[in-house]
């Protein structure tokens, strides 16, 4: 149920689900039934980053288990306030890299629009975490302005919708960019990098699928689901509504130390996604953004485990592990190290 309402979740709408979320340590903990010794870590934590979780992302958490994958992508701890050498403010360096408001063009042929600054979820490890793009959007003229960057430099040929959370826009916002995208004949493709429809997904609905549909742009959907207890059945139908309007689904996941550092845990996220279409894209090793370091795995560990994921599962089921570099002309590969027991 949700608070203040008696309807059950999956029959009520995204942007109640959103406005509704929880942003208040103490419910988080009472809802869970977990112990209360962790409140004031968990506020103390809160200060620099905080906290948001949508109801649908909740109702996946087991409750008592302080080790729940999903919660611990959520919950503020008091590791997060410890000083860790080398975690810093701003890992990627992206706040030089805006070429006009709303635009970030790093690479070659490619650019992310940032479509919505906010999120429906505060992912404790996210690199947004200290600075949580305006979430007021561009103004029109802004707007105008972007779409003339893409319109005059013709190496571009896929734009992708990225933010905060593309999807936390609404439809209309989402139908026009998109036609306007389409007006530009040297952009071929449009991606779509959202972690809303694992969180919340009645995200998914008709109205959405036309807004991103309608043209004559091949769509791909990129989602972030970094463990298989958020692939639920609400998800999965959410997917295959997703590929029925001719998507392209892949996913990308970060590599977090007790939410899947487990082989079995990779194993398992794979063999979901596989399930219901989506093919693993990325798995990226944690950017060093200061508060994110309890969830840090050393490069030679994350290497062993691609690489027995490799023995184990059909290799387009195997993402490929990547590092975001500031100024490298791509996202890095890391070499696997394949272990043949
Ligand atoms: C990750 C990223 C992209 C997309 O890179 P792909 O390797 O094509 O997935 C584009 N621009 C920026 C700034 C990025 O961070
Ligand atoms: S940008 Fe993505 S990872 Fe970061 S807080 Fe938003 S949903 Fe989570």
């Amino acid at each position: 149920m949700i608070h203040g309402t008696s309807a059950p979740v999956e029959s009520v709408d995204w942007q109640t689900l959103l406005a509704t979320s929880i942003t208040d340590v103490r419910t988080l903990l009472e809802r869970l039934e977990l112990d209360t010794t962790l409140l004031e870590p968990g506020l103390a934590a809160c200060a620099e980053f905080p906290l948001r979780v949508p109801e649908p992302y909740l109702a996946r958490m087991q409750p008592g288990e302080l080790n729940d994958p999903l919660l611990r992508q959520v919950l503020p701890v008091g590791e997060e306030l410890q000083e860790q050498p080398g975690f810093i403010l701003d890992p990627l360096g992206e706040q030089h890299s805006n070429a006009r408001p709303g635009i970030i063009h790093k690479y070659h042929g490619r650019l992310l629009l940032i479509v919505s600054g906010g999120c429906a979820i505060n992912c404790r490890y996210c690199f947004r975490r200290h600075f949580p793009y305006a979430d007021n959007n561009l103004s029109s003229q802004e707007w105008e302005q972007a779409l003339d960057y893409i319109r005059a430099d013709s190496s571009i040929s896929e734009v992708i919708y990225s933010g905060g959370d593309p999807l936390a826009a609404n439809d209309k916002r989402l139908h026009w960019l998109t036609r306007r995208i389409a007006e530009i004949p040297h952009v071929r493709r449009l991606r779509v990098h959202t972690r809303l429809p694992v969180v919340i997904p009645q995200r998914v609905t008709d109205s959405l699928l036309e807004a991103l549909c309608d043209t004559r742009l091949p769509v791909t959907m990129v989602l972030h689901c970094n463990h298989a207890n958020e692939l639920d059945q609400a998800l999965a139908g959410a997917a295959s509504q997703l590929r029925g309007a001719g998507m392209l689904l892949l996913n990308q996941a970060v590599l977090l130390k007790g939410v899947n550092d487990r082989l079995e845990d990779q194993i398992a996220l794979s063999e979901r996604l596989g399930d219901n279409g989506i093919l693993p894209y990325y798995l990226h090793v944690l950017d060093h953004v200061r508060g994110a370091g309890h969830f840090h795995i050393d490069d030679q560990q994350a290497k062993e485990l691609v690489g027995r994921m490799l023995t184990r599962l059909p290799g387009f089921l195997v993402p490929k592990l990547v590092r975001e570099v500031a100024g490298r002309a791509s996202k890095v590969p890391l070499p696997i190290e394949l272990l043949e027991d």
